[in-house]
C-alpha cells in the first residue's frame, strides 16, 4: 500500500506502545497508520511459549477491565490474543510485514517514511508515505546483544529463548544474568535438559528488584532445581568458546573450564537501532541501561519538530508505560493539529 495521503500520524511498530497510540489517534479522529515489520505485537509473540508475564492485567490490558486471564498474570498466548483482538475489535490501521527503512523530513509538510515489505509470496516491494507527524514506537529487540567471542554464529547458539522442548536430555548453556536467562534455564532445565547456567557473581547475589534482580517466583525455582541436581550455576568470569561440542570458559576464581555441551542461549540483552532517528538529527544519551533518544518528559518529543518516541526504547520501559504514554502525548499532538488547522 502506497499511501499519496498525507497522514496525521504514523506509528512505528504495532507492540503495546503503537497499539495505544493508534487507539488513542483513533478516537481524536486523526488520519493514522501503524507499519509493523513482524507481526501485532511481535516481541510478546517472540516470548517463550507459555511464559507467564510478570505483570497483572491492569498493567497490560489496553481497556480497563478488558483482560481476563485465567490466572491472575496473563500467559504469553493470552496476552498476544488479547492485543491481535484490539486490533481487529477496533479495527485499527495496521499493516503487517512491512519495515521502516527510512525517515527524511520533507521541506512542506513533514516527514516521507520509506518501507519494504515482503509479502506471503516472498516478494518484495517498497513503498512510501507522508506524514504530519512520525512516533517511533519500534521496541529495543532489534539487536540482541553478543558474546563476540569465536564459534558464536555456530546453529546450535542462540541469542533467544523460544521453548525449551528440543533439549530433552541435551547439555544445553544458558549465559546470562537478568530474568529472561533465569527464565530459560528454568524451563530448560524443568523439561529435561542438562542445563547449565553460568551467571555473573553480581548477578547472582543482586537482590535488588529495580537494579534488574530475577524475580522472586522465578529465583525460588531455580533454587529448587539447584537443590535437587537438575540445574548447575557455574560463576564466571569470561566465556572464551564454543565449539561444535563444548563451551570454554573461565570461571571467576582463573580456572579454565571446558563443558560438553549441545545448544547454548546467550540471553544478556538487546539493543534498538537508533539510525534512523539519529539520521534524522534526533539527539540520543546514555540511558540507565543503554542509550536512549532525548525527549521532552511531558511530550516525548525529539528535537526534531514532529517525531515523537515511545515505549521500550525510551526511559519508560515496561508494557504499562508504553500503555500509558502514547494515551497521554496523542492528545496534544491532536491539538497542536487542530490549532495548525485554524491558523
Ligand atoms: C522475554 C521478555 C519478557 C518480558 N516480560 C515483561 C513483563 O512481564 N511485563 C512487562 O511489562 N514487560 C515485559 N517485557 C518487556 C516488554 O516486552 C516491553 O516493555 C514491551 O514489549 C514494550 O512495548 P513497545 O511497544 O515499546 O515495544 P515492542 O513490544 O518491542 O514493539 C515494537 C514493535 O516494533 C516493531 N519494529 C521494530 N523496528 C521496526 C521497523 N523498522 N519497522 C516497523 N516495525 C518495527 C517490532 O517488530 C515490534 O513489534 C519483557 C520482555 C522480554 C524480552
Amino acid at each position: 500500500m502506497t499511501s499519496q495521503e498525507l497522514l496525521d500520524f504514523l506509528i512505528i511498530g504495532a507492540g503495546p506502545a503503537g497499539l495505544s497510540a493508534a487507539d488513542a489517534a483513533a478516537s481524536e479522529g486523526l488520519t493514522y497508520l501503524v507499519i509493523e515489520k513482524g507481526t501485532i505485537a511481535n516481541t510478546i509473540r517472540q516470548y517463550p511459549v507459555g511464559r507467564t508475564m510478570f505483570s497483572t492485567p491492569n498493567e497490560l490490558e489496553m481497556r480497563e477491565g478488558s483482560l481476563h486471564p485465567v490466572r491472575d498474570k496473563p500467559t504469553r498466548e493470552e496476552l498476544l490474543s488479547h492485543y491481535i483482538h484490539f486490533v481487529l475489535d477496533h479495527d485499527l490501521r495496521v499493516t503487517t510485514g512491512e519495515e521502516v527503512t527510512d525517515v527524511k523530513a520533507d521541506d512542506t509538510d513533514g516527514f516521507i517514511v520509506q518501507t519494504r515489505c515482503r509479502g506471503f509470496h516472498a516478494e518484495e516491494q517498497e513503498n512510501k508515505y507522508r506524514a504530519r507527524n512520525v512516533l517511533f514506537a519500534f521496541g529495543a529487540m532489534e539487536h540482541p546483544r553478543r558474546l563476540n567471542i569465536p564459534g558464536e554464529d555456530l546453529a546450535k547458539v542462540h541469542h533467544r529463548f523460544v521453548e525449551p522442548y528440543p533439549y530433552v536430555r541435551k547439555e544445553a548453556l544458558v549465559v546470562g544474568g537478568g530474568n529472561s536467562a533465569a527464565e530459560a534455564a528454568l524451563f530448560l532445565s524443568e523439561e529435561g535438559a542438562r542445563t547449565t547456567m553460568a551467571i555473573w557473581r553480581e548477578d547472582w547475589e543482586n537482590r535488588d528488584p529495580k537494579a534488574g534482580a530475577m524475580k522472586h517466583w522465578v529465583r525460588s525455582p531455580l533454587e529448587r532445581e539447584i537443590a535437587e541436581g537438575r540445574l548447575r550455576v557455574i560463576l564466571y568470569k569470561d566465556i572464551d568458546e564454543i565449539t561444535p561440542d563444548s563451551v570454554r570458559l573461565t570461571n571467576e576464581t582463573g580456572e579454565s573450564m571446558t563443558i560438553a555441551n549441545d545448544v547454548v542461549f546467550v540471553l544478556i540483552g538487546s539493543d534498538a537501532d537508533l539510525t534512523i532517528l539519529k539520521k534524522l538529527g534526533v539527539k540520543t544519551a546514555p540511558g540507565k541501561l543503554t542509550e536512549v533518544p532525548i525527549y521532552d518528559r511531558e511530550t516525548f518529543e525529539t528535537n526534531v519538530e514532529g517525531i515523537y518516541v515511545a515505549g521500550h526504547f525510551t526511559n519508560a520501559r515496561h508494557i504499562k508505560a508504553a500503555i500509558d504514554v502514547p494515551r497521554k502525548i496523542v492528545p496534544l499532538i491532536a491539538r497542536k493539529l487542530r490549532a495548525l488547522a485554524t491558523r
